[in-house]
Parts: structure tokens; C-alpha cells; sequence
């Protein structure tokens, strides 16, 4: 490829930048090893009401277990995956996790929304609808109860065939929330435009809530506006989570309650859940 540069450019190509070139083809193939010998696994964070502190759902956020360097986060390899289009598999894997935990925690009883989170690259595949509905049929799932989260780039991009997608899955019952509300470029057009049913508000706003409290509120009052659930992301005080009773926000996730945990940890989270309402 360097070959292709001009003289100058070449000169620019220092061994910094080739060392991050070789670590990237490396996290790459990593990744591709990764996937076929299960060292993913999907861990789940409650989603909880504000007001009674009951779990009303929860997300699927992946985790990679490295043989040697141990827990890795999604924010590490998430963006390796999408250049290299692993992604696409990933997804899949995170979903078909999540509709069984689904499932299992409603055979126990406990009826909860799971969300999972779609990549933009996601929409590239031809397949995306086919895929997602398959993997929900093959694992007695209800995409009544399920929400695919998106970000604003997505919508923003105004591609037909993307919005087509999105659609289809709205109409076969999935639910799809805004993620990382409040950090892109809202041209708030989109909140009538498309079938959305959930903001996610941006953990950057919980975690300066009191300057953030007029955007907070703003997004609160919007939700109502338009008949959407609204949850606070990142809550890790009581005081964060104070303020939020106080504007009457929906549902929060977030450390003060509990990060991510494996299945297990989580079922143990719900039968306390379930035994403090008792
Ligand atoms: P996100 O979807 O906005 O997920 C929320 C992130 O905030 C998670 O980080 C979660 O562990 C973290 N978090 C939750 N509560 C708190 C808190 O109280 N304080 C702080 N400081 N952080 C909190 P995680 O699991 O590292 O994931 C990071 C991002 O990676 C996610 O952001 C999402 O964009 C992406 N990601 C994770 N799993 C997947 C996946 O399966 N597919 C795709 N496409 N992206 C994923
Ligand atoms: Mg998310
Ligand atoms: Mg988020
Ligand atoms: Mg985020």
C-alpha cells in the first residue's frame, strides 16, 4: 500500500505508525480466533425504575475473555470489528445470547425487556432482517420484549435502504431505542419521522447532572411528548439518582445499582429483586 504514496507522503509513514498498522492486523486476526473458539460471551446490565428500584429489563453488552490479557472491553474491539466486518457475526451472537436469556428469565417468571446494541456497519448486510428474525424464531424468542439500540448516525445518514431495514424490524415487534442520546447531532426531525419507542439519555449528562439538569429535564419533557420510554445511562450516585426522581425520569442503568454481570449473577440480581418486592 505505501507503495502507492507519493514521495512525500511516504516520508510520512514513520515506524510508529507502521507498528500501529501490524497491531491492528493482529487485533484483527486476534478477533477472528476469538469468535471460533467462544471467547465472547454476553454480559447483562438491569435496567431499573427510578421510582421503586424493581428491574424492568436489561442490556446485552459484550465481553471478550482473552486467554492472556483477560477481560477486554467492547470499547477496545467494538471498532476492529466494524473495519474488518466481524461485526456482522458478533451481532448475531450478542442477539441469539440475548433472546435466550430472555427467554430463561420468563420461564423463571420474570417478564423483562433486553436490549442489544446494533452497529451502523450492521445495516450494510443485505441480510440484517432475515438474520435477526431467524435467530429470533430459532430461540423461542418475543421481539415484543426486545429493543435494538441505534445511535443518531444512523437515522441522520438518511439512507432509504438502511430506513427500510429499521422498519422491517419494527414491524416484526422490535422496539428501538436512541443510545447515547444528546451527543450527535439531533436534528430532531427524526422523533416523528421514524418508529422509535426509547431515549437512552448519554452517561456525560448523568455524570454533570446538575449543569446538565435543563437538558436532562428537555429530554424528559420530549419523551413524554412523544409517548417514549426514557432511560438515564452511567448513574452511579444516590444523589444522581435522587435528581432523577426529582424529574421524574423513567428507568436508569448504571454502577450504583450494578455494571454488566454474566447470566447467572444477573438471575441472582432478579430473585433478590423479587424477594425485597415480596
Ligand atoms: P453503550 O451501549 O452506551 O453501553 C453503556 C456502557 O456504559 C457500557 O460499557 C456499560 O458497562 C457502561 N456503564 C454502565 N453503567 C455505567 C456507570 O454507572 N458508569 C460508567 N462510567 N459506565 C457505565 P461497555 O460494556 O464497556 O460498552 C461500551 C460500548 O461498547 C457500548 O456503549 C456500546 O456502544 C458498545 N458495545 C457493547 N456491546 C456491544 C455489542 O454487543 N454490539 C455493539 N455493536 N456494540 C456494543
Ligand atoms: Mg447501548
Ligand atoms: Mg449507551
Ligand atoms: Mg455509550
Amino acid at each position: 500500500h505505501a507503495k502507492g504514496l507519493g514521495r512525500n507522503e511516504a516520508a510520512y509513514f514513520t515506524p510508529d505508525m507502521s507498528e500501529a498498522v501490524d497491531s491492528r492486523i493482529n487485533l484483527e486476526s486476534e478477533l477472528m480466533v476469538a469468535l471460533q473458539e467462544d471467547q465472547f460471551s454476553a454480559y447483562f446490565q438491569p435496567r431499573v425504575d427510578v421510582q421503586t428500584g424493581d428491574i424492568h429489563g436489561a442490556e446485552a453488552l459484550v465481553r471478550w475473555l482473552h486467554p492472556e490479557r483477560g477481560m477486554i472491553s467492547p470499547a477496545d474491539f467494538i471498532p476492529a470489528c466494524e473495519d474488518s466486518g466481524l461485526i456482522g457475526k458478533l451481532g448475531k451472537f450478542v442477539l441469539t445470547q440475548a433472546v435466550i436469556a430472555q427467554r430463561c428469565w420468563a420461564e423463571n417468571g420474570h417478564t423483562l425487556k433486553i436490549s442489544v446494541n446494533l452497529s451502523p456497519v450492521q445495516f450494510v448486510a443485505e441480510t440484517l432482517v432475515e438474520d435477526f428474525i431467524q435467530i429470533v424464531e430459532d430461540n423461542g424468542g418475543d421481539p415484543h420484549s426486545m429493543e435494538l439500540e441505534i445511535t443518531e448516525s444512523v437515522l441522520l445518514g438518511n439512507d432509504q435502504a438502511t430506513i427500510n431495514k429499521l422498519q422491517a424490524l419494527v414491524d416484526y415487534g422490535f422496539h428501538i431505542a436512541i443510545d447515547d442520546f444528546g451527543t450527535g447531532y439531533s436534528n430532531l426531525s427524526y422523533l416523528h419521522r421514524y418508529p422509535i419507542s426509547c431515549l437512552k439519555i448519554d452517561r456525560s449528562f448523568i455524570a454533570q447532572i446538575e449543569s446538565a439538569q435543563p437538558i436532562i429535564e428537555l429530554i424528559i419533557s420530549m419523551a413524554r411528548l412523544f409517548d417514549l420510554d426514557v432511560v438515564a445511562e452511567g448513574v452511579e450516585t444516590a444523589a444522581q439518582l435522587q435528581a432523577l426522581k426529582a424529574y421524574d425520569c423513567q428507568e436508569y442503568q448504571g454502577f450504583f445499582y450494578a455494571g454488566a454481570v454474566a447470566l447467572g449473577d444477573f438471575t441472582a440480581l432478579l430473585d433478590c429483586d423479587g424477594a425485597a418486592a415480596a
